[in-house]
């Protein structure tokens, strides 16, 4: 959702940014078109004034020309026509004039090209003899080659008389008037005109839009009637009325502006000065400017998004990065619980049961101490090797720290759960060889998770099933919901009581007489444990036996009961008492300790007990899976000591060991005695003891305890019975006293 939103936010100021870029260059653009507009405006107004004052001058000149020339005439006035015209002859070529002449007072009109015609009925001629100077509209040439011309005229006085006796006339062609409009402006895209007021044309330059035109209002009118050129000649017409200048825009063929200024041509009809630029022109000038701020638009929005990309791409990266940094464990380089926590909230449901599983690794700092660090790192990077591995789709696991896991497994059921958990058991198990360091030993717990389960309470639960199992040399997983808690709590009580126990002396060895078939003589004792509390009481063995084969304690106990007992027959001895063998019990997991039967041979050695007083009871359970156990057996004989198969026929009963491992005695379990009275179950008795027999072993009967019992093993000649009928494990003091009767 946030993320979103500053993705929302980081488009919104880019989109923003490059609105205003955009406006802002379009503000920019208008305002550089208003002012270029403007100078060419103004420049259309500067060059239209220049020509209007160019054209003026020309009038001008030949004007005072005419003028002066008139004067001169007067002052000579005997010159003959012939002389006059002479007069006039250089004149002509310099003022650009056709022609030049001099008509009389009779209206017969003599020119330097060599006319002479009646001329009365010419205006200027008319208007001349009145004593005005005129200059004519545009007209056709009447005398030689026909051609639009104005003529200058000014009258000439008699000196004597002051009256007029004739008129000066210069023949100019318009066409010279558009020779000056030809002058090049705006780079040869303007052109300049002159018209009079009602529109019609004077003179036009050649590259002019309108060039043969006779009027130039009609002809915008007809070529677009458009009511903004209505409008623009409305507002023209208005000005020059008043003799007033100004600009228009108009559209004809494309967009133009004119300018317009009254030309001083001391003529009776208003000759106004036009200049025309297409608007195009002023286009042309703004648009490289335009065409450049547009590219640099193009170029500022190309590096913004740019920007964008580039920040959006790296910050992705970065964030990618992070993500990759923040989920992955730097040690396995695999996933880490925050992962696994952000995928199961995430998970989807697959109709399978659910499982989180706490692993760890029994000891593991052991590999750390012994073989360093960078092994111990390179083996937690191969169990997560293993781990990854075994995963099925939908499933996860993460390294937590240290040697701990968790797992995210499903299945169909608890069964499935434990095949796996087995399987990763024996891979992990194949590591040390490869790795080249001591045993691993996993340990898991497993607990099912409902629905509305968070990862952190399935990880708890799954660890306190691990914590019971943690340590124990039988079983390495359990599930959350196997586990009994309540005596979860007073195995630790127990198992935290332990050393304390030891130190203080607080277990005690109770001996349970042995006796003969007969029933006449105690021959041995087993040497049993309790655990008498401060208050006290007695813990039985059931009680925290099991527990510390679990924790491992149960070589130290071991240990305890056996020199107990040694310290105890020697001391028997050594006060010359009745001593009878006591045979003590060797709990399977003590077996794992390798140097067992050395450390053993070392106790007896410094009480200096004779060995045949030390027997040793050992489960066939322990047999089981062990082939090392053996070699162990053979070594205990070697030193000396008897050896009894505890429990046999408890349900462990395999015959075949009777065979393979050398055993001493043959104690019957208590489940084989309780058959007695039960037709199949006394055969398979006597089928046993008589094995035992043919193996040469010995047979002793526990937990005898009728009459019945008894007289059966007497008839199947059992050699000795260890039970309640008999004797129930008793104190020290109690089994002293019966032994020295
Ligand atoms: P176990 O080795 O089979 O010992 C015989 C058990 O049978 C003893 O129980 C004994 O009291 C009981 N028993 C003997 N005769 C009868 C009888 O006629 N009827 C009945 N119902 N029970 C009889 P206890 O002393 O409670 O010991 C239980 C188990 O604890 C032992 O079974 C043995 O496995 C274990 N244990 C006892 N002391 C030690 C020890 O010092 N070391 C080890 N590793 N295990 C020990
Ligand atoms: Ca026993
Ligand atoms: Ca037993």
């Amino acid at each position: 959702m946030e993320k979103k939103w500053i993705t929302r936010i980081r488009m919104l100021i880019i989109a923003v940014a490059i609105l205003v870029t955009f406006v802002s260059i379009i503000i920019f653009t208008r305002a550089i078109g208003r002012e270029v507009n403007n100078q060419t405006k103004q420049t259309l107004r500067d060059v239209g004034n220049q020509n209007a004052l160019t054209v003026e001058r020309e009038i001008t000149e030949r004007q005072n020309f005419l003028q002066g020339m008139a004067k001169e005439l007067q002052e000579h006035a005997g010159v003959s026509v012939e002389e006059m015209l002479n007069i006039f002859e250089p004149y002509v070529e310099k003022y650009h004039f056709k022609r030049m002449g001099y008509i009389h007072k009779d209206g017969i009109a003599y020119t330097t090209d060599g006319y002479c015609r009646d001329l009365s009925y010419r205006d200027f001629y008319i208007r001349g003899m009145k004593g005005e100077s005129v200059i004519t509209d545009v007209m056709q040439d009447a005398l030689g080659e026909p051609e639009n011309i104005n003529v200058l005229s000014v009258p000439v006085y008699r000196k004597s008389t002051q009256k007029i006796a004739g008129v000066l006339f210069a023949t100019y062609r318009t066409s010279s008037f558009e020779e000056l409009l030809n002058v090049e402006c705006f780079e040869g895209d303007g052109y300049s005109m002159i018209i009079k007021q009602n529109g019609s044309i004077v003179a036009d330059s050649s590259k002019s839009i309108f060039y043969g035109k006779d009027n130039y209002f009609n002809a915008l009118i007809a070529r677009n009637g458009s009511k903004n050129n209505k409008n623009e000649i409305k507002a023209m017409k208005a000005a020059m009325k008043k003799d007033k200048s100004g600009t228009a825009d108009f559209s004809y063929k494309s967009e133009q502006y004119l300018y317009y200024t009254p030309i001083d041509n001391k003529m009776e009809e208003q000759w106004y000065m036009i200049t025309i630029v297409p608007a195009k022109t002023f286009q042309s000038r703004v648009s490289p400017l335009l065409h450049n701020i547009w590219v640099l638009l193009a170029i500022i929005i190309v590096v913004l998004l740019l920007v964008t990309i580039i920040f959006s791409y790296s910050y992705g990266k970065d964030k990618k990065t992070l993500i990759r940094l923040a989920y992955m464990d730097p040690l396995t380089e695999g996933d880490n619980y925050a992962y696994f926590i952000e995928k199961m909230y995430a998970r989807n449901e697959t109709g399978k049961l659910e499982f989180i599983v706490a692993l760890d690794f029994n000891e593991f700092k052991v590999i750390n101490s012994t073989c360093g660090i960078a092994k111990g790192d390179e083996t937690l990077q191969a169990i997560w090797r293993v781990i990854d591995n075994s995963l099925n789709r939908y499933e996860l696991a993460a390294h937590i720290n240290a040697d701990h896991y968790i797992l995210y497994l499903l299945a169909g059921s608890k069964k499935e759960v434990t095949y796996r958990i087995e399987k990763l058991t024996r891979d992990f198990m194949s590591l040390p060889e490869s790795l080249q360091i001591p045993d691993l030993l996993p340990y898991y717990g497993i607990y099912q998770i409902e629905e509305n389960d968070g990862v952190e309470k399935g990880y708890n639960k799954a660890n306190q099933a691990k914590h019971f199992v943690k340590g124990s040399r039988t079983d390495n997983f359990a599930f959350f919901e196997d586990v009994d808690y309540a005596q979860e709590v007073e195995n630790k009580r127990l198992a935290d009581g332990f050393e304390e126990a030891i130190a203080n002396h607080r277990f005690e060895v109770w001996y349970q007489p042995k006796y003969s078939t007969d029933g006449t003589k105690a021959v041995g004792a087993e040497a049993l444990v309790r655990w008498r509390e401060k208050d006290g009481s007695l813990i039985p063995p059931f009680k925290f036996i099991p527990l510390f084969e679990k924790n491992g304690m149960i070589a130290r106990l071991d240990e305890y009961v056996f020199e107990e007992v040694c310290r105890q027959q020697k001391e028997w001895l050594d006060t010359n008492r009745t001593v009878l063998p006591v045979s003590i019990n060797i709990s399977r997991a003590s077996l794992y300790y390798s140097s067992i039967v050395e450390k053993y041979v070392k106790i007896v050695k410094e009480h200096s007990v004779p060995i045949e007083y030390i027997q040793l009871e050992i489960t066939e359970s322990a047999m089981i899976e062990n082939s090392e156990v053996k070699e162990l057996l053979d070594r205990f004989h070697a030193a000396g000591f008897q050896l009894l198969l505890d429990d046999f026929g408890n349900g462990y009963s395999s015959l075949a060991t009777l065979n393979t491992l050398h055993f001493d005695v043959l104690k019957v379990d208590k489940s084989l005695i309780d058959y007695i009275g039960n037709e199949d179950g006394e055969k398979l008795l006597k089928c046993i003891v008589e094995l035992a027999k043919s193996l040469g072993l010995r047979t002793t009967a526990e937990g005898v305890e009728s009459i019945e019992q008894v007289r059966f093993l007497q008839n199947l000649q059992c050699n000795d019975i260890q039970g309640y009928y008999f004797s129930k494990p008793l104190p020290l003091a109690d089994y002293e006293e019966l032994i020295s009767k």
